[in-house]
């Protein structure tokens, strides 16, 4: 039987990966919903070559668009913004939905499909970041699996076999494109230079959180929920090959890591096809001998400062990582945009997060508001910093 699969977020940089692998693997899955944002040619283009019987575009309804002109396959029904994804995510006729969109868009359809005891292959971390309390313990109460894309986590993952037995984890971390730059380069650093990522192909928000670490930092904290590990079980080591993609420390000192090339595909296909493997996307055999050497250093956390911050965050708990989160996101905007330079986004950051009275054990709607108005404040500061100068 084919294991029915919808993926929220089939044009961005994952979902358009997932469509890679899901298209090896034509005869182990079904494509029930496809869910895009803007991009509304892509999605159809998509529609048409994967004949799902939901799509969704990201928009709501009055804002119509003519997309009966822009495909001519018919045989899906058309679904429109956030009631469209809750649709999708009701549907129990999925096995398993792969939430591929990036930020807060992500935490309500996922609590959507844990409600309705749907299996999740997680690629989007601002869910855990913002709210994995909530998220983990619903998943536990409804018998749901949150299986991790992300590739750290992913490894991670394959690397636990009995997780009592694991003292640690060691996530890996690529540096990013100023891991051997001086402070100063980084400081003056261009979008360009940024958006520059020596070993992964990602999309612009996520890679320039891999250009400040502040990438790693929200790792940490999705390990944190994933794993249920303390912080001071988590550790993290920079890795400029990627070839490593994380590893366990066992009780006994014993450590697995899992390796393979930096390539999106292997854990988008892990994530959507575990507990089986198939040989799907593989192109090419890893070869040690081709890699010759794995290098490991220590994190700058004075260059990298954002690392330190997440791991502060985390252990306060509550609403503090979903504030820095939003601050962070909104800095990352407006730097893209050119209104700030990148190490403002630190900065910028730090100042709203050191402001925010943090909330314990807060609910969903709770979160939310601390996120909406961590943003208008971030927003407001970055325009006040814009005036001065
Ligand atoms: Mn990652």
């Amino acid at each position: 039987m084919k294991r029915k699969i919808s993926i929220i977020g089939s044009t961005g940089s994952i979902g358009r990966q997932a469509l890679e692998v899901l298209e090896k693997l034509q005869d182990k899955f079904e494509i029930i919903s496809l869910a895009g944002g803007s991009n509304v040619e892509l999605l159809m283009e998509q529609a048409e070559k994967f004949k799902p019987k939901y799509v969704c575009i990201g928009k709501p309804k009055e804002d119509e668009i003519e997309t009966s002109e822009a495909s001519s396959y018919k045989g899906f029904k058309l679904l429109y913004g956030a009631q469209g994804l809750d649709e999708i995510c009701s549907n129990k006729e999925n096995d398993i939905i792969l939430v591929a969109v990036s930020g807060k868009i992500g935490l309500r359809p996922t609590l959507k499909a844990i409600d309705n005891g749907i299996d999740i292959a997680l690629a989007n971390k601002e869910t855990l970041v913002m709210a994995g309390d909530i998220v983990m313990k619903k998943a536990k109460e409804n018998g749901v699996k949150i299986i991790p894309v992300d590739s750290e986590h992913c490894a991670i993952h394959q690397c636990i076999k009995d997780i009592n037995q694991v003292d640690k984890l060691i996530i890996t971390a690529s540096g990013g494109p100023f891991l051997h730059k001086s402070i100063d380069d980084m400081k003056n650093a261009t979008v360009e230079q940024t958006l520059k990522h020596p070993r992964w192909n990602m999309g612009r928000k996520i890679t320039v959180d891999s250009a400040t670490l502040m990438n790693k930092g929200l790792e940490v904290i999705e390990a944190h929920h994933l794993f249920g590990f303390d912080y001071e079980n988590i550790d993290v080591v920079v890795h400029p090959q990627s070839i490593v993609h994380s590893a366990v420390e066992y009780k006994d000192g014993s450590v697995i890591a899992q390796l393979g090339l930096p390539s999106m595909h292997i854990p988008i296909q892990y994530a959507i096809s575990y507990p089986e493997r198939f040989e799907g996307i593989k192109t090419k055999s890893f070869s040690f001998a081709e890699i010759a050497h794995l290098d490991f250093e220590k994190p700058d956390y004075e260059k990298f400062p954002f690392v330190k911050l997440a791991y502060r965050a985390g252990k306060i708990g509550g609403t503090a990582t979903a504030c820095m989160n939003a601050a962070n996101e909104e800095a990352v905007f407006a730097f893209l945009r050119g209104e700030i330079k990148l190490f403002n986004i630190y900065e910028i950051t730090k100042q709203i997060f050191d402001e925010h009275k943090v909330i314990q054990n807060p609910t969903i709607d709770e979160i939310f508001e601390v996120d909406e108005t961590t943003r208008e404040k971030t927003r407001e500061l970055i325009v006040n910093n814009i005036a001065i100068k």
